[in-house]
């Protein structure tokens, strides 16, 4: 028997003596399936020949994360608190010298998560450091591997301990949550934080973060939900913060589409398909009356069908699109 891990999400699941099936992450929209299929590991493979790597962020906030990358390239930030660490976010490799690493400043005692593509081997860490898990309601169906250690944490705030607290910013997932990490608390003149996963992404030049799949303008999402201004004087540390930290991939697919089709009216995708049939029709018409070669007219039908049918797919069926049409033209 064995808790296996998905190879492309980094996600361990519940004991079981067969891989399972399907891992329900990367089927979602907002992950994918390798091309090579579903792949399994187990967290004993994967320390065979995987490490981690530890980098200090800032004054006591350690980066970990796995080399040679792995799923999503996942990194987790230990923060050292007086009234005790928080693992916020986590990796599927827990190894020995880890565990080391991570007792030597105090050990773990809670891990907060900021959506379902960071769960990873949360159970293992929280069982090896004796930890709580916090996690939001409204992603419980992502959890893989049930544990009585979690705590599913419901509404707009759970304030943890000293002064440390989750706030729930939705968009990418429905239980998306950043954490607000104040600087009276940090210590050492260090500013507030704001750790968000990617439910913000920090932009490549550090001065700007973006979100990702926020319906409404993202500040007064922010604001709203937060009602604090202190926040945006602070620091942001989101995956991307880091030059060897992949982002979520599917930000490229998801966050990209929708910021370039936000210019475009609901109506415009069927001027597209329009004109695809106005391509087929009109070269038909010059075909059947030798106007034009055959060739010629059979290249252009048979170009304009399949450009048509790709975009016939994205535009319609392709699911944030088509939901993002759907929404701007009601
Ligand atoms: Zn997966
Ligand atoms: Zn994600």
């Amino acid at each position: 028997m064995e808790n296996f891990i998905c190879v492309q999400c980094g996600t361990q699941f519940a004991v079981s003596a067969q891989p399972p099936s399907r891992c329900p992450i990367c089927e979602d929209e907002r992950q994918f399936v390798r091309h090579a299929g579903q792949e399994w590991t187990t967290l004993k493979r994967l320390a065979t020949d995987h490490h981690n790597r530890r980098e200090e962020e800032a004054p006591r906030l350690l980066g970990i994360g796995t080399e040679p990358e792995f799923a999503i390239g996942q990194r987790a930030l230990l923060l050292q608190s007086p009234g005790g660490n928080l693992l916020w976010d986590c990796i599927s490799l827990l190894d020995d010298k880890t565990i080391a690493e991570v007792n030597a400043r105090g050990g773990i005692r809670a891990v907060a998560i900021s959506h379902p593509h960071f769960y990873s081997s949360m159970i293992e860490w929280a069982e090896r450091f004796d930890a709580q898990i916090f996690l939001h309601t409204a992603d419980r169906d992502w959890v893989m591997r049930k544990s009585s250690r979690i705590q599913f944490w419901e509404g707009t705030t759970l304030s943890l301990w000293d002064g440390m607290t989750l706030i729930n910013c939705g968009g990418h997932f429905d239980g998306g949550t950043v954490l607000h990490w104040p600087a009276a608390s940090r210590g050492g003149g260090s500013k507030a934080a704001l750790l968000t996963g990617d439910i913000i992404t920090v932009v490549q030049d550090r001065r700007y973060v973006s979100f990702m799949n926020v319906p409404v303008d993202p500040s007064g999402t922010f604001e709203n939900r937060t009602g604090r201004d202190e926040w945006r004087a602070g620091h942001t540390y989101g995956i991307a913060a880091h030059r060897r930290a992949a982002r979520c991939r599917h930000w490229n697919f998801d966050g990209v589409d929708l910021l370039r089709l936000r210019f475009l009216q609901a109506w415009s995708r069927h001027v597209v398909i329009a004109m695809f049939t106005l391509i087929i029709v009109y070269a038909s018409i010059l075909g059947a009356l030798d106007l034009i070669r055959h060739s010629m007219m059979w290249r252009a039908v048979i170009d304009a069908a399949i450009f048509g049918g790709l975009s016939a797919w994205y535009f319609y069926f392709k699911r944030n699109v088509a939901t993002y049409f759907r929404e701007s033209a009601s």
